[in-house]
């Protein structure tokens, strides 16, 4: 079946491909063992060729952004990683943005600015991709992409594309529609605001300003390792239990901010997942409060 589906999937224009290709960069936690196959579409059509051609074989199917929400397993993933990486066309026409899935929310967010268009600084410090960021409704500094998406061009895994509007994408906290349904982020139109590049400008610098001084953005991570329970922040809880700057192997509760588990160097997802058990056990029984990881595990562990 290998040998077959390889030499189809060399028929697919615009398509890259890799075989036995290693996750770790493609995260920021630098965590993770080898993709099967690592497949990166230069198109929408390459994308769609390749979801119609997958049809024919009994493969898992990971769609991958920018690697910042994942805690991959160390032995990797059995099947296909689709890397959204290079589908990243921007048009705006007046206040409205269109972009493809794979653009990164910083370049996004510099071509909004570019543009004299507000509403988008919040997301400037995220180091996600515009899919991921649909996927999750990523927020920070009280805004969220709920607030500014107008709709979604989405593809299911047969390759049919459907129009989604903002009622129809479910956005709540750190949810989406895209979690419930297969399926997957082409573009996304957003609404931004007329603005002064000036004030758009030293908003971006601002917020990124506070998230350097705050984050352990000097380590690869996940972000936020659990999801903000309601009515309490997170770090503050593991810092009171004495949690802070705990480490199993290379990995690590942060001690600039104990809602991160930093990567020392060569921490695994073994390290990472036996810390995050620690975490919620002693948070479970200490405070009776039920933590629920924020990244998304994929793959073997
Ligand atoms: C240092 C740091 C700071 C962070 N700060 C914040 C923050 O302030 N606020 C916040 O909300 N998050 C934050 N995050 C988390 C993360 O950046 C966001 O969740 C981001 O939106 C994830 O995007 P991604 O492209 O990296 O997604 P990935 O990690 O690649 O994937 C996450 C999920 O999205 C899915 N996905 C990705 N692209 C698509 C697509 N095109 N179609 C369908 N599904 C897709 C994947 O399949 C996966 O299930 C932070 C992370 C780090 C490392």
């Amino acid at each position: 079946m290998m040998e077959n589906l390889k030499k189809a999937l060399t028929s697919i224009p615009e398509l890259e491909l890799r075989y036995d290709h290693g996750l770790k960069e493609y995260t920021t936690f630098k965590i993770g063992g080898k993709a099967d196959i690592f497949a990166i579409p230069r198109s929408k059509n390459a994308l769609v060729k390749l979801l119609q051609l997958l049809q024919d074989y009994r493969l898992p199917v990971f769609i991958l952004g920018k690697g910042s929400n994942i805690i991959v397993g160390d032995k990797g993933y059995r099947g296909i990683v689709i890397y959204t990486g290079e589908l990243k066309n921007v048009n705006i026409e007046g206040n409205i943005i269109t972009a493809e899935a794979g653009i990164t929310l910083a370049a996004l967010a510099n071509k909004a600015l570019a543009a004299g268009l507000s509403g988008l600084e919040f997301a400037s410090g995220i180091p996600g991709s515009l899919g991921g960021a649909l996927y999750m409704n990523a927020g920070a500094y009280g805004s969220e992409m709920k607030d500014i998406v107008k709709g979604a061009s989405l593809l299911d895994y047969f390759g049919n594309e459907y129009i989604y509007s903002k009622e129809e994408l479910k956005l709540s906290y750190r949810h989406s529609i895209l979690q419930e349904k297969p399926l997957i982020v082409l573009s996304v139109t957003m609404e931004l605001k007329e603005g002064d590049k000036e004030e758009i400008k030293a908003k971006m610098l601002e917020l990124n300003r506070r998230r350097k001084e705050k984050q352990p953005l000097e380590w690869p991570s996940a972000g936020s390792t659990f999801k903000r329970p309601e009515g309490h922040y997170v770090g503050p809880m593991i810092e009171e239990l004495g949690l802070k700057g705990y480490r199993i192997g290379d990995a690590q509760i942060s001690e600039k901010h104990a809602g991160f588990i930093i990567n020392r160097g060569n921490a695994t997802a073994a390290d990472v997942i036996k810390l995050i058990k620690l975490v919620q056990d002693k948070v479970y029984e200490e405070k009776g409060i039920k933590l629920e990881p924020e990244p998304l595990f994929i793959g073997e562990f």
